[in-house]
């Protein structure tokens, strides 16, 4: 691992940071945490990505011909460090930026890649995914909605659960089953469809943040035309592993963990304790040491996974660790703002004498969802035991 940047690299973090210090949105609301109604965070959110991908700052790595550069993977890790430190919003088409679309390009033909990706780089579709069911969660391969082939279309019935973010989705990947006779993990197909389509009908669910960000989605002889399947028909769970494998590291990304525990210290620092900041009180600042060294590991295990990738290494144990190691961190971060924050973390966003814009009493609440959303920490356990470690299975 070299440490090092080179010249060329610093002079674009400066290049990189100039411009977020002079582009940065202030004071929009960008996320349903902030807006009041949907439309108008949508719009920002939307705004600002189409702003960073204009800028050159999205996707760096993507292959020209879709909207990418083709640069290496220094330069996104770059932008993702200098986003961190600015700040700046998350973008409003992860789904699509960091799961479907490294998905396409190794598995997509031709057409789905001109078609899908550029619109995904420009906020202009945002996805949602169609992975959970009632009955299918962590034994995802249990799915049972159904799509039949008629023609050149597929035909979809069945329901999804927990799907984040349909409400205002253009199109959502999807997981059905095309062969019912075959063994669970044969016989499912993966496919994109249109959530504007006829026979789509969208049931909020509402989580304990009092949001209503996930979703149940009912499909009702959805027709889908065949070009929407990506890779081979009944052989979707190997796409599907593929897609669950990007999301893993987008969940355990270290750049998140490093924006909470920057706030996290300047919370610390803000409030007070026997007229001193609670930096000073001694249990604090050990706990406080405690999460920035998992911070910071966290963030150099992010470096030992981005010299694989520069040397193309196949990724290893590295990737399994990322989603159980970050979702936790964040949940603890939080847990240990609530702690600072004392009998303040009980007051609910618009209570006059909230503090931090009622920041963190939101985010304990949404890290723990995170914990279990992509794969639960029971099951990424599982996963590096048996993948990782090569231990017998668990049954
Ligand atoms: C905030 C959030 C957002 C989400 N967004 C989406 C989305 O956009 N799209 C989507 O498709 N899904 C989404 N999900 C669903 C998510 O993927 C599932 O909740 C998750 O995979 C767990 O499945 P389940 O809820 O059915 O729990 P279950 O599978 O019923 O698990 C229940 C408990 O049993 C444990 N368990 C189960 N099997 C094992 C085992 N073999 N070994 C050890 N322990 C086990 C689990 O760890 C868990 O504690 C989201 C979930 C959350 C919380």
């Amino acid at each position: 691992m070299d440490l090092n940047y080179s010249q060329e690299e610093n002079a674009f973090r400066e290049q990189v940071r100039s411009w977020l210090q002079a582009s940065l949105p202030r004071n929009e609301p960008m996320s349903p945490r902030e807006g009041e109604d949907d439309k108008t965070w949508l719009e920002n959110a939307k705004r600002w990505q189409r702003r960073l991908y204009e800028a050159g700052y999205v996707a760096l790595s993507w292959p020209k011909e879709y909207g990418g550069q083709a640069l290496d993977p220094v330069r996104q890790s770059i932008v993702n460090d200098e986003l961190v430190q600015a700040r700046a919003p998350q973008l409003v088409g992860l789904s699509g930026l960091g799961l479907l679309g490294p998905t396409l390009i190794s598995w997509g033909t031709e057409e789905q890649k001109r078609r899908y990706l550029p619109k995904i780089l420009t906020a202009e579709e945002i996805w949602c995914q169609g992975y959970s069911e009632p009955g299918a969660g962590s034994d995802l391969a249990s799915l049972r909605t159904r799509a039949e082939i008629v023609g050149d279309e597929f035909v979809v019935n069945g329901q999804k659960i927990w799907t984040s973010g349909a409400q205002y989705s253009d199109m959502i990947f999807c997981l059905v089953r095309t062969d019912p006779d075959a063994p669970k993990h044969r016989g499912i197909s993966y496919i994109l469809m249109d959530m504007h389509s006829p026979g789509i009908t969208i049931r909020p669910l509402v989580q304990m943040t009092g949001e209503r960000g996930f979703n149940e989605v009912f499909f009702d002889n959805v027709r889908v035309p065949r070009k929407n399947l990506v890779g081979k028909l009944n052989e979707g769970w190997i796409v599907a592993n593929s897609t669950l494998f990007h999301e893993r590291n987008v969940l355990g990304a270290a750049t998140a963990s490093q924006q909470l525990f920057n706030r996290l210290l300047d919370l610390a620092r803000t409030i007070k304790r026997n007229g001193h900041p609670m930096t000073h009180d001694p249990v604090i600042r050990q706990r406080l040491a405690d999460l920035e060294i998992r911070v910071e590991a966290m963030r150099f295990h992010c470096y030992r996974q981005l010299t694989d990738q520069i040397h193309g290494r196949a990724p290893g144990i590295e990737s399994m660790v990322n989603k159980l190691v970050g979702t936790e961190l964040n949940h603890d971060l939080a847990t240990a703002a609530m702690e600072v924050m004392g009998d303040y973390s009980m007051l609910a966003r618009k209570q006059e004498a909230v503090l931090d814009h009622g920041f963190w009493p939101y985010e304990w609440m949404f890290s723990l969802g995170l914990v279990i959303g992509g794969g639960t920490s029971h099951i990424q356990k599982n996963i590096i035991a048996e993948r990782g470690l090569k231990m017998p299975k668990s049954r």
